[in-house]
């Protein structure tokens, strides 16, 4: 495939490309912009910055709503904040998860609360360990292996099957047997009635959006930036062009080694005429009767902004991403993990070009997870290298 006529264009002007404009790519762009003082040319094939972390005013109801599912920026790392902090700021949502399962709802992550209204008691901390401790102990697994060992040895079978098993099945589309552990493991367990999702220092949505903080990173007139543009090669890598690619690394070798699996997510949108449909940002439903994982209301994700009068909610339907569907979730197999070792292998052998992010590096990244990545790679791969030039 040849490269479209921008990208030819820029190509003579500059020297160091980075292609996607995720959170990965838009970080390694401000550092090499405003760090290193070098122009950068970032290219993404969508209409828009900021890859899966976008947000958009929705024309009806007026309601930011994020168009790729509920992102919350959430860490503990003081490096990290610091740095977002510089181009937005976050405002006090703190996430909290409800679920439903045989049509009632329950708080999640499995908490006080949780264990209580499932048994119908009425017990305090110690007593409810003591008692899960015992559930835990009717299965005997010395050292859990995959996903269902794990829960259960976290939580006990009830548990697990109630909250967790139909929920997987649908994620996954796979027996819970046969999925990673560590899958579970993002997932904590309470012996207290703290419902938070998560327990890191800093948390919150950015108060202008997630459209106006990725505007705010690659705002350089060092940075130029090419939307709908494909990234292909068509000669070889000069000496001294730096690429920084963010996309699919299976894809960026055109696949001559076979596929890497993803798991993709539809979205199913609602304008509903009620000033508040569910209560709380993310219903999750456990039961595999219910064909959709979760369902999304974005106003809750700003309780500082005006009330509207109708509501945005979103289901979320989670399935195996064929070609041309967007990645999300890779599939950690053992074939995959496999076969994403041997383009690493490429990948090292690969002159001028840098590999990273959660498509290039093939790992569920969280948003922070990614920023730190993005702001370790400069500094240690980007950075010395652009010095050299
Ligand atoms: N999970 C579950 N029940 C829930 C929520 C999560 O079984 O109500 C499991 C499921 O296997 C999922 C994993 O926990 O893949 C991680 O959930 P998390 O909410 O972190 O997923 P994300 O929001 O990143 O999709």
């Amino acid at each position: 495939m040849l490269p479209n006529l921008g990208y030819i264009f820029m190509k003579k002007y500059t020297k160091v490309f980075v292609v996607g404009a995720g959170m990965f790519g838009s970080v390694v762009a401000e550092r090499i912009a405003n760090d290193s003082g070098i122009p950068v040319t970032v290219l993404d094939k969508r209409a828009h910055i900021g890859g899966n972390c976008w947000s958009e005013i929705c024309p009806v109801t007026g309601i930011e709503y994020h168009k790729y599912g509920s992102h919350i920026f959430h860490t503990s790392d003081a490096v990290v904040y610091e740095y977002i902090s510089k181009f937005m700021s976050l405002n006090s949502y703190r996430h909290t998860v409800y679920t439903t399962y045989q049509g009632r709802v329950y708080s999640m992550p499995i908490n006080l609360d949780t264990i209580n209204t499932y048994y119908g008691v009425n017990l305090g901390p110690e007593e409810a360990r003591k008692f899960i401790a015992g559930e835990i102990d009717r299965d005997t697994i010395a050292d859990p292996q995959n996903l269902e060992d794990k829960a259960v040895s976290l939580i006990g079978r009830p548990l697990y099957e109630a909250f967790i098993k139909g929920y997987t099945q649908k994620q996954w589309e796979c027996p819970p047997r046969e999925l990673p552990a560590y899958i579970i493991t993002r997932l904590p367990v309470r012996y207290s009635y703290n419902n938070r999702y998560f327990s890191d220092t800093y948390e919150g949505v950015p108060v202008e959006g997630y459209a106006h903080f990725f505007h705010s990173l690659l705002k350089n007139y060092r940075i130029s930036l090419c939307l709908n543009t494909n990234f292909s090669l068509s000669d070889e890598i000069e000496d001294d062009t730096l690429i920084v690619f963010t996309g699919p690394i299976d894809e960026y070798f055109s696949h001559r080694l076979g596929r890497l699996e993803w798991r993709t997510l539809d979205f199913e949108y609602d304008i509903l005429d009620t000033q508040d449909y569910q209560g709380t940002a993310v219903m999750n439903y456990a039961d595999v009767e219910t064909k959709y994982t979760r369902v999304h209301e974005f106003k809750h994700y700003h309780p500082e902004r005006p009330p509207v009068p109708s509501t945005l909610i979103c289901r979320e339907y989670s399935r195996y991403a064929g070609a041309g569907d967007t990645p999300y979730y890779p599939i950690n197999t053992e074939k995959n993990q496999a076969l994403y070792k041997a383009y690493r292998e490429l990948a090292a052998a690969q002159q001028g070009v840098v590999f990273g992010g959660r498509l290039g590096s093939y790992k569920y990244l969280d948003m922070d997870d990614a920023v730190k990545a993005a702001l370790v790679c400069y500094d240690q791969e980007i950075k010395p290298r652009l010095a050299k030039r």
